[in-house]
């Protein structure tokens, strides 16, 4: 699908292309789209939901139905965001559901590692069968720790949802927040979905600060809990601005049209005291907006 991480992008245009593979970006949150975009040749429909950074919500069931429609082809869902505990993609009929395990899965920031899980005997096989032959295995001390960060997923996840919920209502009744793009919020245009699709929602919250980039910018500077950086899903909180930084290698207009400007700030929250983050994002905000100046 067209909004996907920006490595699967990257991977996609440009490196699956040199096999030879055919690769076409649609708006699967239409499923008419997907469904004009499935030729004779589709092998495979990889999706990712909720997106990154717009937390854009698929209906994986709708896409399943849509894609086994058509014959034998794999749907793959790239379940980093809501992680094995708020999101089971293979329940809602996917055939691959795959995970940036550095993310939630591990929890803890210290492993790059990816895994899938499939419920077919037979894409097992082949899977295993390309591991082993490609050399594509992570190494004992990785799987040591991502065996570790899992036994904790669930408390984790919760405190990431009880986190992620008070931020993301901070930041909807703060004055110097433009809108908060957050699916466990009433006022996330997919909230139904994301209720019916999911048990809860991880601490990714996307919000854009009123102002420009130099609002932006003085915000981050400020922070002193959250501290700027890529990646999310750890134990700590992150900030960073997509724009300029997990985003920049996507092109000015495409970022245009997935809405992400020079004010939207991504937090990946994550399991300090509620307050404290609440504080730290206040004191930056206010530093971003002192009382007697104006915006724009
Ligand atoms: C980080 C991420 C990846 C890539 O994972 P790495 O473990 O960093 O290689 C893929 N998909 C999503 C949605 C991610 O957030």
């Amino acid at each position: 699908m067209d909004d996907v991480y920006g490595g699967t992008n990257r991977y996609f245009r440009q490196v699956a292309t040199e096999f030879g593979l055919k690769i076409s970006f649609v708006d699967c949150s239409k499923t008419k789209l997907l469904e004009a975009a499935i030729t004779p040749e589709t092998k495979l429909v990889w999706i990712e939901t909720p997106t990154n950074p717009s937390l854009k919500m698929i209906d994986i069931e709708a896409c399943a139905h849509t894609v086994h429609k058509h014959g034998d082809i794999i749907l793959v869902v790239d379940n980093t965001f809501m992680s094995a505990y708020f999101q089971w993609p293979l329940s809602l009929g996917a055939d691959i559901c795959m995970y940036s395990a550095t993310k939630y899965m591990n929890g803890h920031s210290d492993v790059v590692m990816g895994l899938v899980s499939l419920n077919s005997e037979s894409l097992h096989n082949r899977l295993r069968f390309l591991q082993n032959s490609l050399g594509a295995v992570p190494s004992p001390i990785d799987c040591y720790l991502c065996n570790r960060g899992l036994k904790t997923l669930q408390v984790r996840m919760e405190k990431h949802f009880e986190n992620g919920m008070a931020v993301a209502q901070f930041l909807e009744s703060n004055p110097q927040v433009e809108k908060v793009i957050y699916p466990g919020l009433p006022s996330h245009p997919q909230h139904e979905l994301a209720k019916r699709q999911c048990t809860g929602c991880p601490g990714v919250i996307t919000f854009y600060i009123k102002g420009s980039l130099h609002h932006a910018e003085t915000f981050l500077k400020n922070l002193k809990l959250f501290t700027l950086a890529e990646s999310l899903g750890g134990y700590e909180s992150l900030a960073e601005l997509p724009a300029i930084m997990t985003h920049a290698s996507v092109p000015k207009s495409d970022r245009e049209v997935l809405g992400i400007s020079d004010t939207l700030i991504r937090l990946s929250v994550g399991l300090e005291d509620k307050q404290d983050l609440l504080d730290d994002l206040d004191q930056a905000l206010k530093a971003a907006h002192p009382p007697n100046a104006s915006c724009n």
